[in-house]
């Protein structure tokens, strides 16, 4: 087993080396999307870079638990308690009703995400099917003294958990000093926030509650499934930096007061993204949504794009990162799609030594706090070599590469099993016919495709089905 992980912790603001709480099986907890809309570049960033720490660790030997939520009810359009659900704030705009909406979300989600190589979560709960184990929570919140209700909404009081603010820093005494332009007046203090929001007349989303009939707030909704799927105290909790403050800081209050224990042991958080060099928001109207991104560019070209950029920092997506990320992944195809040709037994070249040194340099930035660029970079340096020496590699040596980079497959997750034509390489027109051909083979239309197969022949390219794809070769 791995045992020399490092991960930044926001929760100390420092490097530390990762132990997990049981020596074979991780707990995660990562807060998902707001499922009122289509998923844009932002969670992208974020569910890519969480997808490649889950997969690593799942490469490094561990079995990984991995929940992560689609938040259907009591986000509200503003932080401190006031404005409608997102979700039904939609709805209605739409017409639709609010779980239709949901509904057609999460499954965009999931076109989005598996095109992008993401894994599914292992348990991707929903609050509006937690609606008991919410209620339970809040009364318990309520019985120790952390909470209280009045007409009809439930409140937790800051000033009751002694580590309000560990996490991003914003302690009471700080918040005091800032100014706060809306507060609901019913509050004790003006930094408690909502557990339980009696329903306002007209409200479609509201269940029966001992206080009023009415929804849950957004934070307590990641504190109940987290502690349902995965206990009070487990390993690591992803989330934007955007939901450090308050939604993360709120859910260690709620969860911490819950159990009397530590709720995770790592606080893991990805950074912002930026468009051609400005901050992308909706307001901007520069908010990029995958779907779109999709139709003229391929998912894993995207894929590659983030993770060059390590998932800490802010990523500035352009046109030039995803020709620059094509470029790289073209390289590694085109040196795949080589080393089918070669054909000699003889060897002149120590392919074993540069592969372990390969896969050494890649475990050794991806145990840095996971650096995805720098692991990368490896990747294409060793993509280089192998390059310029291919006619020096035996047959074995070219399949001891390919075994190599599948196996790094596994955590950068970039179908490198699938052989794909390389775009540099090979004609644009040509590598379209390719694409074409393998559309019509998808349809069964066997006439096209032996069509497409025939015409590339007299151009000199002959192509074979295999298992694992196509293979090409020029004549
Ligand atoms: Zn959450």
């Amino acid at each position: 087993m791995n045992d020399q992980i490092s991960i930044y912790n926001t929760l100390s603001r420092k490097k530390e080396r990762f132990i997990p709480k049981s020596p074979d099986e991780i707990k995660m907890y990562v807060c998902g999307p707001t499922v009122y809309d289509f998923s844009h570049l932002g969670h992208a960033k974020g569910y890519v870079s969480l997808d490649v720490i889950r997969r690593y660790l799942l490469w490094s030997g561990f079995k990984v638990t991995y929940v992560q939520n689609f938040t259907d009810v009591g986000h509200l359009t503003d932080d401190a308690d006031e404005g409608e659900d997102k979700i039904e704030k939609r709805a209605k705009e739409s017409k639709v009703g609010p779980m239709e909406l949901v509904d057609k979300f999460i499954s965009a989600y999931f076109n989005d995400f598996r095109a992008l190589n993401v894994l599914d979560p292992d348990i991707a709960p929903r609050p509006s099917e937690h609606i008991k184990e919410i209620i339970d929570f809040i009364e318990v919140l309520i019985k120790k003294g952390f909470a209280y209700e009045i007409i009809g909404s439930v409140y937790f009081d800051v000033t009751k958990f002694k580590d309000y603010g560990k996490l991003s820093g914003r302690t009471l005494e700080k918040a005091k000093t800032g100014t706060r332009i809306e507060v609901r007046d019913e509050k004790r203090n003006p930094e408690d926030f909502a557990l339980w929001i009696k329903a306002e007349t007209g409200h479609i989303l509201k269940w029966d509650s001992p206080w009023s009939v009415g929804y849950p707030g957004w934070h307590i909704e990641c504190s109940v499934m987290s502690q349902k799927y995965l206990g009070n105290n487990f390993d690591i909790h992803g989330g934007g930096s955007d939901n450090i403050f308050p939604h993360n800081e709120d859910e260690i209050a709620q969860s911490e007061s819950f159990s009397g224990e530590k709720m995770a042991n790592y606080w893991l958080h990805w950074g912002m993204v930026k468009i051609e060099g400005e901050k992308m928001s909706k307001s901007k109207g520069n908010s990029k949504f995958i779907f779109n991104l999709l139709e003229n560019h391929d998912p894993i070209v995207i894929r590659l794009a983030i993770l060059k950029s390590h998932y800490r920092s802010i990523i500035n997506f352009s046109e030039k990162l995803f020709t620059e990320s094509e470029k790289n992944l073209d390289s590694i195809y085109s040196v795949l799609a080589l080393l089918q040709e070669v054909e000699t037994e003889k060897s002149q070249v120590e392919i074993s030594s540069w592969i372990n040194k390969a896969r050494q340099n890649f475990i050794l930035a991806m145990n840095d706090d996971f650096n995805t660029p720098l692991a990368l970079s490896h990747l294409f340096d060793f993509t280089k070599k192998i390059k310029a020496n291919l006619e020096k590699i035996s047959v074995t040596q070219a399949l001891e590469i390919q075994a190599f980079y599948l196996d790094i497959d596994g955590v950068i997750g970039l179908g490198l099993d699938k052989v794909r034509p390389s775009k540099y390489e090979l004609d644009e027109c040509l590598r379209e016919k390719i694409y074409e051909r393998e559309d019509a083979r998808k349809r069964k239309d066997w006439q096209t495709a032996d069509g497409i197969r025939d015409e590339l022949l007299k151009k000199g390219i002959e192509l074979e089905d295999t298992a694992s794809g196509v293979k090409y070769k020029k004549l």
